[in-house]
């Protein structure tokens, strides 16, 4: 239910391929004209229902206050479910739904943050002792690149305002993320995942440099922590659990009735799982963006989406491979919104 008494002027919303990013204004009915607030939420995209809901009553309101709908409430929507919900959006709201493209929206949101609101992009390194800093205004915005961690990865070069190139992606995103996950542990929001991880060690299933070499690769300049291959341990564990349990150097099988559960092996903590697989995935995006950046001559990287969730080991990984990567040249920034990026650019564009 809308928890405000304001006058609902204007609604916009992302329709992702996991989650529906509703933005709307609100005015108190007796400030100065530009008084008011932005309001940000989601819904599970699968719920599509729940958010034609709320966006219905939204509208409800909005005629009650202005008597006659002369100036019916304005629906902008962008994403995927702009496309794939139009119809259905069209004939429950009884209102006009207006379409803009996603990767213009996300662009247009960025730069509006980026440029006009303080204390919503900073910089994120947990060696420092104040882990996280606003990042101060630069004149020289362009060129950047965003890599938006939805579903899915986008990344998008801008060269100026609203001239954009998608100049790559990676599949494996938080879709894949939120999948293995509860595939792994069972687990089935995403919130109790990052809590998870952040329980995690991930040395327990990964193979780390020092499993392979006993010590530090310091020729390569490998730390003995850095890994070497994300779940590479696992089945060893297995296999050693397995011995132990048969004896040693018994070959399974001959004890079928004993060796059941050996044969599986005992599961991997789904904590230290978690952990490994959030390292994976960042890390894995955190390399691309950083590739695109060399091959597109960026040294700005902004990262949104709502895979992030202001997590701190997703952002320490990410900005920790650019900066690893980038021998220290190029920086990584964050968003206080950045799932919101697509929404408040689909609201900007069409504000009356
Ligand atoms: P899309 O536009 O593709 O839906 P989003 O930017 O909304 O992408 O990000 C979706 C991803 O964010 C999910 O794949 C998951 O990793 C993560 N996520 C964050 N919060 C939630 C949530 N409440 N439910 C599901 N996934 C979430």
């Amino acid at each position: 239910l809308p928890h405000h008494t304001g006058v609902v002027s204007h609604v916009a919303v992302d329709i992702g391929g996991t989650l529906a990013k509703l933005v709307y204004f609100t005015r108190e009915p007796d400030t100065a004209d530009n008084g008011g607030r932005l309001n940000f939420l989601n819904f599970e995209t699968h719920r599509i229902d729940l958010c034609i809901n709320f966006i219905r009553q939204l509208k409800e309101e909005h005629e009650k206050r202005n008597g006659s709908a002369r100036d019916g409430l304005c629906v902008v929507a962008t994403g995927g479910g702009a496309y794939k919900y139009y119809d259905r959006l069209k004939e429950e709201l009884n209102v006009n739904i207006l379409r803009e493209e996603e990767m213009e929206c996300l662009i247009i949101g960025l730069d509006f943050f980026i440029t006009e609101i303080p204390n919503e992009v900073f910089t994120y390194s947990d060696s420092d002792a104040e882990p996280m800093q606003y990042a101060e205004a630069r004149p020289d915005v362009y060129p950047y690149l965003l890599v938006n961690i939805g579903s899915g990865v986008s990344m998008i070069k801008v060269s100026g305002p609203r001239q954009f190139e998608r100049v790559g992606g990676t599949h494996l995103g938080g879709g894949t993320f939120w999948g293995i996950m509860s595939l792994l542990t069972g687990s089935r929001t995403f919130d109790d995942m990052l809590a998870m991880a952040d329980r995690g060690d991930n040395s327990a299933v990964d193979m780390l440099v020092g499993d392979i070499y006993g010590m530090d690769y310091t020729k390569i300049g490998l730390k003995s922590t850095a890994i070497a291959s994300t779940f590479g341990k696992v089945l060893r564990l297995k296999n050693d659990a397995e011995q132990g349990a048969d004896g040693e150097g018994s070959i399974r099988g001959d004890h079928p009735s004993e060796s059941s559960e050996a044969s599986h092996g005992p599961k991997p903590n789904p904590e230290d799982m978690s952990r490994s697989l959030l390292y994976a995935i960042s890390n894995n995006i955190g390399q691309i963006a950083y590739l695109q950046s060399e091959k597109h001559s960026v040294k700005h990287i902004y990262f949104g989406g709502s895979f992030i969730r202001g997590h701190r080991q997703t952002m320490n990984t990410l900005s920790y491979a650019i900066r690893f990567w980038s021998k220290g040249e190029k920086q990584a920034y964050f968003l206080r919104h950045e799932g919101y990026l697509g929404a408040v650019g689909a609201f900007i564009r069409r504000q009356p």
